[in-house]
């Protein structure tokens, strides 16, 4: 058995304090053996880095699908005239675009040390890719039915037989997925809570990323009761239930399965409260790139910290990114709220997701029996993300 025994000026084992000096120890499939300090190694036989090594990084929100649509939407117009702009766009591409847009993405995340990605699908595009199992998927297959009660079941049973197409790689994992409060009946929520396991599974879905989602569920007016006027779609059935989008969520979501909600640029301290209460298994995805992207605001990440929520990192899609780097999502926070520790980044974009997805088994961090990979950043010894911060991977 070959044993590689890596070391850099620091590691972040993440589930225990940083080792200066450590040294990880791997075997040939990159499964961890042991952690220990370089001193107690003949200096010869080990690999030596300048920085820091991390394990590798998991992106909770994705849209894997949407890569070719790259710089198609224009950036911060606000989420409906953005939902506009995809839903009127993305047919607009031939099928091979659409297969080595999602294959480059793929490998760009591969190259920028993601292990695991939480990925949104609509359509059976990426299923080819994910069998692969190059990266560890767990695949939301996304529904939506514009709040309209009668059409819960037609809308169910045509994501069904997307569903089916899957061909899930062993290390990977699939569940039905509700896409916003703002569009899922009820009828739809009970139908996919039906259909996913009642237990240890993850549910994903987009949360509080614009103000008239609220609106909306609070008083029955603003952009989207525009935006559903405009496509013809009657909300006449639907009243508000005057409390904010989220609760909508909470009281028709399985409390015994994971669930991330994703972005919540909007939530409240007093509303995180509420999700923890309603469930120990609540995970909060923040993509602030996209959210800038889209909306131009970010989440005030200081209540998350005062409410020990479980944050997560997503890059969401190449349609509402510049990237799909979880290191450039790091960098963006450090950018805007300084106040978020290195440390507390590491976590949310490592160990965070990887319990977020039920993969904390193998990934997340450095713990003896993993296989996490290891990534190597070129920190300097005040431990800042800079602009120019670079991820190597190393395993
Ligand atoms: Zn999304």
């Amino acid at each position: 058995m070959k044993i590689r025994k890596i070391t850099a000026d620091c590691i972040y084992p993440v589930s225990e304090p940083p080792i200066q000096n450590g040294v990880v120890i791997v075997d040939e499939n990159g499964k961890i053996l042991a952690l220990d300090r370089r001193k107690n190694h003949d200096a010869a036989s080990l690999e030596i880095y300048p920085g820091v090594l991390i394990p590798g990084f998991v992106n909770t929100h994705c849209h894997l699908e949407l890569s070719h649509m790259k710089s198609v939407v224009a950036t911060g117009t606000g989420l409906i005239p953005f939902i506009k702009g995809v839903v009127t766009k993305r047919g607009n591409f031939s099928a091979s675009i659409i297969k080595s847009a999602i294959e480059k993405a793929e490998k760009e995340m591969l190259d920028g040390g993601i292990v695991a990605v939480g990925d949104i699908s609509n359509a059976p595009d990426t299923f080819e890719t994910k069998s692969h199992g190059r990266l560890r998927y767990y695949t939301f297959l996304e529904l939506f039915d514009f709040l309209q009660e009668n059409n819960a079941e037609s809308t169910f049973l045509a994501g069904q037989s997307v569903f089916e197409k899957l061909n899930l790689h062993p290390n990977s994992r699939a569940t039905f997925a509700p896409h916003a409060p703002y569009s899922v009946s009820k009828n739809l929520f009970r139908r996919i809570t039906a259909a996913n396991p009642s237990e240890n599974a993850t549910i994903s879905i987009h949360n509080q990323e614009t103000p008239p989602e609220n609106e909306l569920f609070m008083q029955k007016t603003g952009g989207f009761v525009d935006f559903y006027g405009g496509f013809g779609i009657s909300l006449d059935a639907f009243s508000a239930t005057k409390k904010s989008a989220i609760f909508y969520a909470l009281e028709n979501l399985n409390p015994k399965n994971r669930t991330i909600f994703v972005h919540n640029t909007l939530t409240t301290k007093s509303e995180i409260e509420a999700a923890q209460a309603w469930s120990p298994n609540v995970f909060w995805a923040s993509c602030p790139n996209a959210n800038l992207y889209i909306e131009n605001r970010l989440p005030n990440y200081q209540m998350f910290l005062d409410t020990n929520a479980q944050v997560t990192l997503g890059t969401d899609s190449l349609t509402s990114n510049w990237q799909l780097s979880i290191l450039e999502e790091m960098k963006t926070i450090t950018r805007f709220q300084s106040y978020v520790t290195f440390e507390n980044l590491l976590k949310w974009a490592t160990l965070n997701g990887a319990k977020a997805l039920g993969f904390e088994d193998t990934l997340g961090s450095f713990e003896v029996g993993k296989t996490p990979a290891i990534l190597l950043l070129n920190l300097k010894k005040d431990q800042r993300l800079r602009p120019e911060t670079r991820v190597k991977r190393l395993i």
